[in-house]
């Protein structure tokens, strides 16, 4: 049963130097339409299977590029075509210059519950050294317009280990982020994405990026400051009110079967997992021509499955149960004992020390 549906929006204002993510800059209301057309076909390809919507997500690239009414005509499309609960959660990924009060009425009424809001950071220099072609009063205005229309189930993105971002700095954005009513805090280390203009400037030594050290101090404040204005960190980087989980991405990292339509969507279907071209050009040939835009799929095996428990259970607070790494006790043991996880009942759970070098401690249990 496809509990969920994730569909990529491939346009964006600007490129922002540290992007990776699949998108171009375009605001070409024709090629906007034609995309959505698009991906009317590609979900009427998918037809077959057997839907139980939870969950609507539209990342990017950038959604709030398309007009709201583009966006909720898409949205009843869905309702019309598969089957979806009662009430889902429809989230929308949104660039703090462009919804304003009216936008995001229209999409309300469409049905989308939930806003999550480039903010990046509300101290200026933050954002011009990120590149952002947003302005600080563009995300207290994205907020505040959001809460009129009635949606209050807000996320904010946060970036740390930005260039000369001090502890100080990063309390202040912290300060903001919480004083603001929102439910949902999702921070992000800066990372040099390889062939990004980010990663060239780094490579240059025209970036510095942090250090071990700085990063895990960063994290430290992030999470200490958070929990204790009441946002519960469930997974290693997202941060909740009680029962703002983003449900969604849950079902990413507990392996829920999902959809992914749109330019570089991932699926997860029937123990397979497949990827779309990310290719513009030809997904809209290939769905124009009524052909499925998948260019990659794989059979997840047994062993596979449960490396991805590992690696997806370790970023999520809850850990992953003891008896996933029975061959590797000695190596948790060790991560034990040097204060990297804990054991908790039946359960490994990465500290906060472990999260900050999650990659290092999945090779080895992998
Ligand atoms: S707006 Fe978002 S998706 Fe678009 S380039 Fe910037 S970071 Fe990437």
């Amino acid at each position: 049963m496809i509990k969920g549906l994730y569909i990529h929006i491939p346009f964006c204002s600007i490129k922002c130097p540290y992007c990776d993510f699949v998108s171009i800059t375009s605001d070409d209301k024709g090629l906007h339409r034609r995309y959505i057309e698009a991906l009317k076909k590609e979900i009427l390809l998918y037809k077959e299977l057997d839907f139980d919507l939870e969950t609507v997500y539209f990342g990017g690239g950038t959604p709030s590029l398309l007009d709201p009414e583009l966006l909720s005509e898409f949205i009843y499309f869905i309702k019309d075509q598969i089957s979806v609960v009662e009430s889902p959660e429809i989230t929308v990924e949104v660039n703090p210059k462009t919804y304003r009060y009216e936008d995001f009425r229209i999409i309300k009424e469409a049905g989308v519950n939930r806003i999550s809001i480039g903010v990046q950071s509300f101290l200026e220099r933050n954002l011009r050294m990120l590149g952002r072609d947003h302005s600080v009063k563009d995300s207290y205005k994205a907020v505040e317009d959001c809460l009129k229309s009635g949606i209050e189930n807000i996320n904010l993105d946060l970036i740390y280990g930005i260039q000369n971002q001090s502890l100080k700095d990063l309390e202040k954005d912290l300060e903001i982020y919480t004083s603001l009513p929102v439910k949902h805090i999702s921070a992000y280390m800066l990372t040099p994405y390889e062939g990004t203009p980010f990663e060239q400037s780094v490579r240059e030594g025209v970036y510095r990026l942090k250090d071990e050290d700085e990063l895990y101090d960063m994290f430290v404040l992030i999470n200490s400051y958070l929990e204790t204005q009441g946002f519960l960190r469930y997974e290693l980087s997202n941060w909740s009110k009680e029962g703002y989980q983003c449900r969604h991405n849950l079902f990413y990292w507990k392996h829920v079967p999902f959809l992914g339509i749109g330019v570089s969507a991932w699926s997860y279907i029937n123990g397979k997992r497949s990827g779309n071209t990310g290719n513009l050009k030809e997904y809209l040939e290939k769905i124009e021509k009524g052909k499925k835009p998948a260019v990659f799929s794989e059979t997840i095996d047994k062993s596979e499955f449960l490396k991805e428990k590992i690696f997806l259970g370790l970023r999520l607070r809850e850990g992953v149960p003891v008896k996933y790494l029975s061959g590797k006790l000695d190596s948790v043991e060790e991560l034990v004992s040097e204060n990297f996880g804990l054991i908790d009942g039946d359960r490994f759970i990465l500290t906060e020390k472990g999260l900050m070098v999650i990659n290092r401690i999945v090779s080895l249990l992998i």
